[in-house]
């Protein structure tokens, strides 16, 4: 999932789009081929796009976004580009786009379409970049060889916690699959990061440190990033707000194993000083071409990272 998919109208708007779309889904299972789109979000500022696929196998407890339900229209790869292309021929810009992200819900639930859909921005649409936003759990070594060479550039990878037993409660999966994941990520240098939301009393820094010392097992060089719980936008309470001084220790922990880690709220300006850090809007194309616009505001509180790039993945 992403930070921007929180908007009080998303979920009206999108259930409509399923309501008016949904034949294909009535039964609760699409269609070999379609997938349940229910928006796209396109950068003012960048030329990026979100790719928002609906559906999610994981039950995250405190998921904030609500295309973890299966809700858009069940659109075909083919369709999808379409949708693009208008969606950025009518609201974005001059410019063509240059990088989209690949985000959900959980992107990777259909592995013959997410492939596809990857080998198609890049070939077709002639995409420079494009990143997939995962829970990793479906990730095995032929489907990440396969997104490789169809042109991914790079994955970020939740990981919800070390132990399974905190993994199993808080999403109602094993997280052996999502360790695996990053072990094949690895193997195959298709390059990747992985985040992990801080949630006092659920995740703590312990548990961060754990996760460090099993990425740099892996390769000390992956990059980590520690995520600010904000209970304000999650489906369960299940944390409070984690202080800036907590998140400066659970940075420090992982760093005594790690190389490079960063901390804060998911896509934000981080290397920016915050006198340059501006205000970034997206506007979000529904499949019926009704839109929203979206501002975040920038983040100016005083964060230590050492390394970290703004919303490109
Ligand atoms: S992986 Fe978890 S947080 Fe992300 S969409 Fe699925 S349930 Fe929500």
């Amino acid at each position: 999932m992403n930070m921007i998919d929180t908007s009080p109208n998303m979920a009206h708007r999108a259930h409509f789009v399923r309501q008016h779309f949904g034949s294909a889904e009535s039964s609760g299972t699409l269609l070999k081929g379609f997938v349940d789109v229910p928006f796209i979000t396109l950068s003012l500022t960048e030329p990026c796009v979100w790719l928002t696929l609906s559906g999610c196998n994981f039950k995250c407890r405190g998921c904030f976004s609500s295309a973890r339900d299966p809700i858009g229209e069940p659109m075909t790869v083919e369709r999808l580009l379409d949708f693009i292309e208008q969606s950025t021929r009518v609201y974005n810009r001059d410019t063509p786009l240059e990088a989209a992200v690949i985000t959900g819900g959980e992107p990777t639930q259909d592995r013959d379409f997410l492939i596809d859909l990857v080998r198609n921005l890049k070939m077709r649409v002639g995409l420079k970049h494009v990143s997939l936003s995962t829970n990793g759990y479906l990730l095995d070594r032929s489907y990440v060889k396969g997104l490789k060479a169809a042109g991914l550039d790079v994955v970020k990878l939740d990981i919800k916690a070390y132990t399974n037993s905190v993994h199993k409660w808080y999403t109602g999966l094993s997280n052996r699959p999502v360790l695996n994941a990053v072990r094949y990520l690895s193997e195959c240098k298709l390059d990747f990061r992985v985040e992990t939301v801080l949630m006092p009393g659920v995740v703590d820094i312990d548990e961060i440190e754990r996760i460090a010392i099993f990425l740099a097992q892996v390769d000390p060089q992956i990059r980590y990033k520690v995520v600010r719980f904000t209970p304000g936008e999650a489906r369960e309470k299940v944390a409070r707000r984690p202080s800036d001084d907590e998140i400066q220790l659970a940075v420090d922990s992982a760093s005594k194993h790690l190389i490079n880690v960063a901390g804060g709220k998911a896509c934000v300006q981080q290397f920016a000083a915050p006198e340059q850090r501006e205000a970034k809007k997206w506007i979000r194309v529904y499949p019926d071409m009704e839109t929203e616009t979206i501002v975040a505001k920038p983040f100016f509180k005083k964060e230590s990272f050492t390394k970290e790039t703004i919303c490109s993945f």
